[in-house]
């Protein structure tokens, strides 16, 4: 069945009513009937099954028959704290995030980033991508796109569990510290993960005087796009949320 976020006012007892895009969908593009049914999602975590009962110019109505706590949200919260990137390179990590479980993303400006700070319209297409990525793969919430921040505040943001991904981290080891009872134990999980060009020195120093721990990932140097989702799935499947 097909998902839609809505605002949670156009739900009112059992009677919803749709318009703008989740309309202009369901006529032009599903080219769904009354009777179909739908699933309307309100941002709570609730989900509402949906008998569409008219289908009028620009407004969709119908019936709620169902109401349930969704259950495919991850137990923890995972925020992804990443760098500016080219365009098709951060627009990949958002839609693969969001099916992965990501809850909340971060995007800073580090040293070494070479793009520049996203406007209206991009970090509006961002919040599309978020959106129907999470229709998708039928989400309950719709993860979290953060205003753009430099570095330094994205690490005296975050709280609990945290890991800055360095590939000159020549001791600690994702493995290790992700059985280590501090990250066994966290509800959420933070993660940084660096611009094509790598954290300098001084920015991995500054992350762990806040607490946020270097990890290598091995020997291989990964593109910032397969480390974060590489590190949100071995944190994921650890914690029991991939199957
Ligand atoms: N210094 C890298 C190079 O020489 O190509 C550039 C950085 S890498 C392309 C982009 C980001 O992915 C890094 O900032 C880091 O966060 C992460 N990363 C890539 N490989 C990693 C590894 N083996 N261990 C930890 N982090 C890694």
């Amino acid at each position: 069945m097909h998902r839609f976020f809505i605002p949670p006012e156009w739900v009112k007892g059992e009677r919803v009513s749709l318009t703008g895009e989740p309309a202009h969908q369901i006529v032009h593009v599903l080219r769904l009937k009354p009777k179909d049914h739908i699933i309307l999602l309100d941002n709570s975590g609730w989900e509402y099954e949906v008998e569409i009962d008219q289908i009028g110019p620009g407004l969709i109505q119908g019936k709620v028959i169902g109401k349930c706590l969704s259950a495919t949200e991850p137990r923890v919260k995972v925020t992804l704290c990443q760098a500016l990137l080219r365009t098709e390179k951060f627009e990949f990590i958002l839609q693969k995030g969001v099916e992965l479980g990501v809850s909340a993303f971060v995007p800073f400006v580090s040293e070494r980033c070479v793009v520049r700070r996203p406007g209206e319209n991009k970090l509006a297409r961002w919040q599309k991508i978020i959106q129907e990525a999470a229709e998708q793969s039928g989400r309950a919430l719709l993860p979290a796109l953060h205003p753009v921040i430099a570095f330094r505040e994205a690490c005296d943001s975050v709280h609990g569990a945290s890991l800055l991904l360095w590939e000159e981290e020549k001791s600690l080891s994702l493995s290790r510290i992700l059985k280590e009872s501090a990250f066994q134990a966290s509800l959420s999980f933070n993660v940084f993960v660096g611009p094509e060009g790598g954290f300098p020195p001084s920015e991995v120093a500054y992350a762990e005087s806040r607490g946020i721990v270097p990890v290598s990932l091995g020997q291989r140097i990964l593109r910032a796009e397969t480390a974060g989702l590489a590190v949100i799935v071995a944190f994921l499947y650890e914690r029991g949320e991939l199957g």
